[in-house]
């Protein structure tokens, strides 16, 4: 008997979104499964879409999906108790279409891209839990849910971060995310109406702003950054934490979203906004959090669900390789099926595909990232290091100018940062980020 689809697809995220529309665009017979009541219900994400890979399948799409704002200014810095640092790139090349990236929200995208899939041909079933991949020895042949098999040739696994269907399983061994290679997105939506938000944050209509800040000021050992972006008619705000780092310190991460959100710079950002929803979410990022292979017999496993999540401290970016992973597990069923076969060997070349489409390269040429991502000064003494150089640099208090070394000096011996650490650090910085 025949199988009952071409391919399957688990999870309607960004990743199998894409995967699924180019599935069917190719003329494959392609099952969508989501858990959530409705795609998009159980996705959670800060929010910053990067670059253009939706083009390959859906031109000039940021017109027509429900995006937020353009980006016109990204702004990094870092946070001390009182204090904030920070820098901002603005480039007149943002401001105008195609744009380099939209601020968005999941449940919007997320439902209008399985309507995309569903258009362009593909079987979207939301409500459905997948219990597990059908295993047949080495092969999957499909999923099982609610007692019953379906079965395809090729299933894309995209279920996410703490993806239920790999662990545990070949594809990866482990029953439980490695807690180093894991960290804890928290995000709150505050609704603002749209005129406060633009003067708040000097944008004009349709043009949105986004920050991210490395988050000193917490207790001693805990690491993380916080975030803000403008939507529409809301600001997503929230905290990206290292979960090592918070495990036996005795402190809760939503009591340091407060702090963050208390922050005098953060604070005055949401003055009269109201919340509206909020969420946590694990990230399974970098190399380190890669399964044991990326394809196999009758399967591929694409977007979080395989760890693509570039986060280097400076920038979140997982959307973007969603849709990328998405689209060469895509192309690779696509061959596969006109192959007539689905087995390991077929499925190799969406290793080559991701080889090819930077994405391997990306995660394994930045494997030492974590290394200088989670340093703990960065978290502790550089916040007020930086804090203090600029302090004695900007400030007057009618003392002698003093030459920018001694100044130097000054703000090292007041952060407690000997040159030796100071030279270590700078290089570690420049050599793995
Ligand atoms: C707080 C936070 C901030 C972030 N900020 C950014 C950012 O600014 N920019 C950026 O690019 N990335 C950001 N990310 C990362 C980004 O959200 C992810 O990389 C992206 O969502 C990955 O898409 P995905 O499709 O692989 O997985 P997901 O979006 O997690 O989608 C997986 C889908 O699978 C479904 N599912 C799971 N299990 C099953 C099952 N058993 N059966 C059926 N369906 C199932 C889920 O309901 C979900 O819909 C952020 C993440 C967080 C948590």
């Amino acid at each position: 008997m025949g199988d009952d689809f071409d391919a399957i697809v688990v999870g309607a995220g960004m990743a199998g979104c894409a995967a699924a529309i180019r599935l069917a665009q190719g003329g494959a017979n392609v099952l969508l499964l989501e858990r959530g009541a409705e795609p998009g219900t159980k996705n959670l994400s800060g929010g910053v879409l990067w670059g253009h890979d939706l083009d390959r399948i859906l031109p000039n799409w940021w017109e027509r999906m429900p995006v937020e704002r353009h980006l016109v200014r990204k702004r990094f810095g870092f946070l001390t108790a009182d204090s904030a640092v920070s820098f901002d790139l603005e480039d007149a090349g943002w401001r105008s279409a195609p744009y380099v990236a939209h601020t968005v929200l999941r449940a919007r995208t997320d439902a209008w891209l399985a309507h995309e899939a569903e258009a362009a041909g593909a079987t979207v079933v939301s409500s459905v839990p997948v219990e597990r991949l059908n295993w047949e020895g080495a092969r999957v042949h499909g999923i099982v849910q609610g007692g019953e098999t379906m079965t395809a040739p090729v299933t894309i696994v995209a279920d996410g971060a703490n993806s239920r269907l790999s662990l545990g399983t070949p594809i990866r061994p482990n029953a439980r995310l490695a807690g180093e290679a894991t960290e804890l997105g928290m995000k709150e939506v505050y609704r603002l109406d749209p005129s406060v938000l633009e003067d708040r944050f000097g944008v004009g209509a349709g043009e949105g702003h986004a920050e991210e800040w490395v988050t000193g000021g917490f207790p001693p050992g805990v690491m993380g950054g916080g975030f803000l972006y403008t939507n529409r008619d809301t600001l997503s705000v929230g905290l990206i934490l290292n979960l090592q780092s918070l495990f036996g310190r005795g402190v809760y991460s939503h009591d340091l979203l407060e702090r963050f959100k208390l922050h005098p710079t953060i604070a005055g950002r949401l003055r009269g906004a109201e919340l509206v929803e909020y969420g946590a979410k694990l990230i399974s990022s970098g190399w380190a959090s890669r399964p044991a292979a990326f394809h196999g017999d009758g399967w591929m496993i694409a977007g979080d669900a395989a760890g693509f999540v570039f986060s280097n401290g400076l920038t979140i970016q997982g959307m973007n390789y969603a849709v990328r992973t998405g689209l060469e597990a895509a192309e690779t069923a696509l061959a596969a099926k006109a192959a007539g076969a689905a087995t390991a060997a077929q499925l190799a070349e969406y290793d080559r595909r991701l080889e090819a489409a930077s994405v391997l390269p990306d995660f394994r040429d930045f494997a030492r990232t974590d290394r200088v991502k989670w340093n703990p000064r960065f978290y502790s003494v550089y916040p007020a290091f930086a804090a203090e150089l600029f302090r004695a640099m900007f400030q007057d208090g009618g003392a002698a100018k003093q030459p920018a070394r001694r100044l130097l000096r000054k703000a090292q011996r007041a952060a407690g940062l000997s040159t030796g650490t100071l030279v270590r650090d700078g290089i570690d910085l420049v050599r793995d980020l």
